[in-house]
């Protein structure tokens, strides 16, 4: 199935929003399998809406569209919709009965706009918008030459539009195409897209189902595994047996088959294992502990996090040798490993780990540039340290680059 995605609003024209939309469209589709050909985006006007629609179709069975669906004057893509696929609007009372409900719940009244909101094409399916009052929809139209051709049109706030794709438009979609599709989302870090998909290369090559995809961002890396077949069992085997060649392949740079977030997956690990833990940061300023706070239950498990950033602290809160930071330096194996034997003797926790490092852009010499970053792990008294030395001069990606490998040295450290 050929599809273009439309984006409505003059706001996008004048560059006031950036259009996250179409990213997030284009990478849904294709993974289900439809061929993403154009991107649109035209402003709110009801001709050259209408135009638009038309040309699109002369290549595409299927448009998307998103924005212009709320209740006042500008949003007229409902309208234009019903129009071009020759359609009439009727009054919905089940929406209207809703929107009341709302209305009533927020203490407001209802104004002529919202009867607007829930007049709908006669044909449509209609997809309810619960982040939102706005109601989606899709519609159809059959040509002389008996082929058939869709819109979906979806509100504009990003928000909204995720939770009626994933919740209505997905099923909808995947009612309409034939076969099932199964897809997998493995997340892995340590690795290079590039070094990645060189490495995947014997298998994407010439590779038609299941297909590999590999995806970038912010220091980690993913690979989805999808596959099209006439049953969902052919396909879940399929992808099954996809996964285990990339894991033969990359294995040990996974840390999720499930699409799972790497401080997830270790949260996890420390509930079931019941361990408690506590960490003293110096580069990532509180980041590690940030992140694992943003965990509901991690309470069972976390201590404490220091943010010991000066040499004086480090001594003080840690019990840091001043001789280690003077041999050494505060950014040295030494000190790191000294902060994780401190921080895990200060709060009697089962883990201790640390971080140090020279996150720039300034601060760097010839021996110890920016980027340089020990992490030291006191795991019930083993203690181990990680060197990461990857000239990374950016401050931003350098602590959330260290932030992660803190979680995965406690990753492979769990098991
Ligand atoms: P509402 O009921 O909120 O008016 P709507 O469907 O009419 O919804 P618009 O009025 O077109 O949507 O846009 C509302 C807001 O949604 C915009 O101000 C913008 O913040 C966001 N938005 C719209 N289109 C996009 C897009 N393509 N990408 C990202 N954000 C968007
Ligand atoms: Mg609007």
């Amino acid at each position: 199935m050929k599809a273009a995605l439309l984006s409505v609003g003059t706001e996008l024209l004048l560059g006031e929003i950036t259009n996250t939309n179409v990213v997030y469209l284009s990478r849904e589709l294709n993974t289900l399998g439809i061929d993403v050909m154009y991107h649109y985006t035209v402003g709110d006007n009801p001709a050259r809406l209408a135009e638009m629609i038309e040309m699109a179709f002369k290549d595409c069975d299927l448009i998307i569209t998103t924005g212009g669906l709320g209740p006042t004057q500008d949003d007229m893509t409902k309208e234009i919709a019903c129009q071009v696929m020759g359609d009439e609007m009727v009054l919905q009372e089940d929406i209207l009965e809703e929107i009341k409900r709302r209305m009533l719940a927020y203490k407001a009244y209802m104004t002529d706009n919202n009867i607007k909101q829930a007049e709908m094409p006669s044909r449509a399916v209609i997809f309810y918008n619960d982040a939102g009052t706005a109601p989606g929809f899709a519609l159809d139209r059959t040509l002389a030459d008996g082929k058939k051709q869709y819109i979906a049109c979806m509100p504009g706030p990003p928000r909204e539009m995720k939770r009626m794709f994933t919740r209505s438009v997905m099923p909808w979609l995947e009612g309409m195409a034939e076969g099932v599709l199964v897809y997998k989302e493995l997340r892995m870090f340590g690795i290079g897209e590039s070094e990645l998909e060189t490495a995947l290369l014997p298998l994407i090559d010439g590779q038609t189902d299941p297909t590999i995809a590999t995806y970038a961002k912010d220091s980690e890396c993913s690979v989805r595994v999808a596959s099209k077949r006439a049953n969902r069992a052919e396909a879940e085997a399929a992808v099954e047996d996809m996964i285990r060649k990339v894991d033969e392949l990359v294995g040990q740079f996974i840390y999720s088959h499930d699409d799972e977030d790497l401080v997830r997956v270790v949260s996890r690990k420390l509930m079931e294992q019941k361990l408690t833990i506590a960490c003293a940061e110096s580069c990532t300023g509180g980041m590690f502990a940030a992140a694992l706070t943003d965990i509901a239950g991690i309470s069972e498990c976390f201590d404490r996090g220091i943010v010991t950033y000066s040499n004086e602290a480090k001594i003080q809160e840690l019990g840091v040798k001043p001789e280690t930071i003077e041999t050494y330096g505060a950014v040295s194996e030494e000190t790191a490993l000294e902060m994780a034997t401190g921080i895990r003797r200060v709060s009697g926790t089962d883990i201790g780990i640390s971080v140090t490092g020279i996150a720039g852009p300034g601060g760097g010499t010839d021996e110890k540039p920016v980027g340089l970053v020990y992490i030291g792990l006191d795991y019930k008294g083993e203690v181990t340290c990680r060197k990461i030395d990857r000239r990374i001069t950016d401050r931003g990606r350098n602590r959330r680059y260290s932030t992660l490998s803190m979680l995965d040295m406690l990753n492979r450290a769990l098991g």
